[in-house]
């Protein structure tokens, strides 16, 4: 298989509204003709069900959760980054796209990125025209903060609720189409595999999880907007149905899975305090514009924070990069927080924790500036950690919270299989190895508002595509294979539960394959993997019928496929002998302890091809290359 990425040619500020130019047309009074599935109403999903149906397509649109405004995207806190450049410090598109490039550690492409720059601002024009209520300075107009690997004010947000407010809007305009019966929703549905015929996607198969029946759906295209696999880990931020299912099964079918292993861990959240936790929250990053991190100068130091005089404190994100403080990436800050724990400066009963501080932003700004700002983060903290924030520094400590990794995409958002187009976290496209704080939203958005409608019109106008209906044997034979698979996993009947071995799996991918990791390391989590997966399909024990909602039954179908995902994303981590971005290998460090990029022998995607159970993937890369930035070793100092 060769990669195209399909770029368009010329200078790269023209090449959209170029490529725009050049795709095909399907006419007004055609788009009523095809019919489109969407799965997942997040922003991403969303967005392009609302827009398709705007535009004339006929749409079925599913997600797991019972209503669409449930989705993952409604988690999201602290903003969405766009260069409208209001507060007239230096921002431009231009910034915008170096930022994340580089943010990213040179490994994304730059055409996604400078595209993804460009229809930033839309995006902030669209949501104001929705009426999501974006902050507002004192003059009324629309207010910035700052986030991580950026030196502008660039972050719009609505408290710390942004991504449900823009989630509300993209779900009215949803209702609006629904509404109006150009969409058609199927709540509480989980895709369990594409249907491909001819060589292309055209349709789904999804279990109805309330009935527990198999459903099958034909269309002309399908897009999958289906969220991060964060959830590898067992303990993520991520919302507790967020999975790897339908892009795994996707890649099963032909779409190549992009870099696996880039994972993001957020530097600020709420620490482990238990064995019974199953969620971890975040802190957003926002709280890093006024917040403060630091660790007692000493090793073992056990006094209250409150007795820790300056002099004593070690503020190192301010001390070893001056230039960006507090708000350097996620990467880096995640990184620095690990090596002080490592080093026994860790705080909290479990040393792994260090303090964000805001005494000296409230003895700045006042109390109620800095709860205007994040009162609402600032009370969840004190709900869970019964401490209050305004007296006393939060603990923090990095943890799982983003993938950067998905399915393989080209300019249009097509992946290696024709007609499954893949947006949002679920592909890979434009972060490289390391996202930067507020830029998921503005992707998932971009991708569903101002992408995907106009290149999915230039696949149809451009591809023949036969009637296709879901009586079709590929459907039949696919409902068949589920079934089939629904009652092995309830026939086993052994000792433990889903989650207990799910937890274990969390366990050897954050000990390998975490925020740091090494070869000897990974070839032994590839060992343990394997081990658990045969165990998983000999001793694990879901209660229960396939014809009822049944919960065991779903999970144990997700934690099925992560068993076998996680080995992929070990084959990557081994395969990319370098470190870059959240890809940070242990043996490729400089002498500083930064990422050391081999931009030589690594400057690429690394796309896998699914080859069967038994056989490891084929390996393809799609080379980056860089005209308008040069590749530098990334400094926030
Ligand atoms: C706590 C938290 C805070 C965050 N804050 C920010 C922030 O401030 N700014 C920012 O830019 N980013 C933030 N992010 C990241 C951002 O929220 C996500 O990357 C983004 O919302 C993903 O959107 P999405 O539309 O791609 O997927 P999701 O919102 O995850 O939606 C996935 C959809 O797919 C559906 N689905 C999944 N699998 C299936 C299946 N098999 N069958 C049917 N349906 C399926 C789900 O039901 C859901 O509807 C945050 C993330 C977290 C965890």
């Amino acid at each position: 298989m060769k990669l195209d990425a399909n770029v368009p040619s010329g200078p790269l500020e023209q090449k959209w509204d170029k490529h725009r130019f050049e795709l095909k047309l399907v006419n007004p009074a055609n788009k009523r003709k095809f019919d489109i599935i969407v799965v997942g109403t997040g922003l991403a999903g969303g967005s392009a069900s609302a827009t398709l149906a705007e535009l004339g397509y006929n749409v079925k649109t599913f997600c797991i959760q019972d209503s669409p405004r449930r989705a993952h995207s409604i988690a999201a806190q602290g903003g969405i980054n766009a260069a409208k450049t209001y507060p007239n410090d230096g921002d431009s598109i231009w910034r915008l796209f170096y930022d994340t490039i580089k943010g990213g550690d040179f490994r994304a492409r730059e055409a996604n990125v400078y595209r993804l720059a460009q229809v930033s601002n839309n995006i902030i024009d669209q949501g104001v025209a929705q009426g999501i209520p974006f902050a507002r300075d004192y003059g009324g107009l629309l207010a910035n903060r700052s986030f991580g690997g950026a030196q502008v004010s660039r972050t719009f947000y609505a408290r710390g609720q942004t991504g449900q407010q823009l989630l509300l809007g993209a779900y009215s305009a949803l209702s609006r189409q629904i509404g109006l019966g150009k969409i058609k929703m199927f709540p509480r549905r989980e895709m369990l595999d594409v249907v491909v015929v001819g060589g292309k996607a055209r349709g789904i198969v999804v279990r109805n999880l309330v009935t527990g029946k198999l459903e099958s759906h034909s269309a002309d295209a399908v897009v999958l907007c289906t969220g991060g696999y964060g959830n590898v880990f067992f303990l993520s931020t991520n919302a507790m149905a967020s999975n790897v299912t339908a892009a795994f099964r996707a890649y099963k079918r032909g779409a190549c899975f992009a870099n696996p292993c880039f994972t993001q861990i957020h530097p600020t959240c709420i620490p482990v305090h238990g064995t019974y936790q199953s969620k971890l929250t975040l802190m957003s990053e926002s709280l890093r514009n006024d917040g403060r991190v630091w660790v007692p100068k000493h090793p073992g130091d056990a006094r209250s924070p409150h007795q820790i005089p300056d002099s004593e404190r070690d503020y190192y994100l301010e001390n070893k990069y001056p230039s960006f403080g507090n708000l350097v990436p996620r990467d880096v800050a995640s990184r620095n927080a690990k090596e002080k724990c490592d080093a026994g400066k860790g705080v909290g009963e479990t040393g792994l924790a260090v303090y964000l501080d805001f005494t000296d932003a409230i003895a700045r700004d006042g109390k109620d500036v800095i709860e205007k700002k994040y009162g609402n983060l600032f009370q969840m903290y004190a709900k869970i950690t019964a401490d209050d924030p305004y007296q006393t520094p939060m603990m923090i400590y990095p943890a799982v919270h983003y993938t950067m990794g998905g399915l393989w995409v080209d300019y249009n958002l097509m992946s290696t299989l024709p007609g499954l187009f893949v947006l949002g976290e679920a592909n890979f496209s434009d972060h490289g190895a390391n996202r930067l704080g507020a830029s998921a939203l503005m992707q998932g958005l971009a991708d569903g508002y101002f992408v995907l409608p106009y290149t999915i019109g230039g696949y149809l106008a451009g591809t023949v595509l036969e009637a296709v209906a879901s009586s079709n044997q590929a459907f039949v034979q696919q409902e068949r294979q589920i079934t089939e698979r629904i009652e092995k996993l309830l026939a086993i009947s052994g000792k433990r539960t889903v989650d207990e071995i799910h937890r274990q799996l969390g366990m050897i991918m954050w000990d390998f394959c975490g925020m740091a990791r090494n070869n000897a390391g990974l070839e032994k989590a590839r060992g343990m993997i394997q081990e658990l997966r045969t165990e998983f399909w000999k001793n694990v024990k879901v209660p229960g019928s396939k014809a009822q909602f049944n919960q065991s039954l779903e999970r144990a179908g997700r934690v099925a496929d992560f068993l076998e995902f996680a080995e992929l994303m070990i084959i990557d981590a081994l395969a990319r002998q370098e470190s870059c971005g959240g890809h940070f290998n242990e043996d490729f460090q400089t002498g500083e302890n930064e990422a050391l990029r081999d931009d030589e022998n690594f400057c690429h995607v690394a796309a896998w091809e699914f080859q069967g159970d038994e056989t490891d993937p084929a390996f393809h890369k799609e080379p980056l290359e860089f005209e308008n930035v040069k590749l530098t070793q990334r400094s926030y100092k």
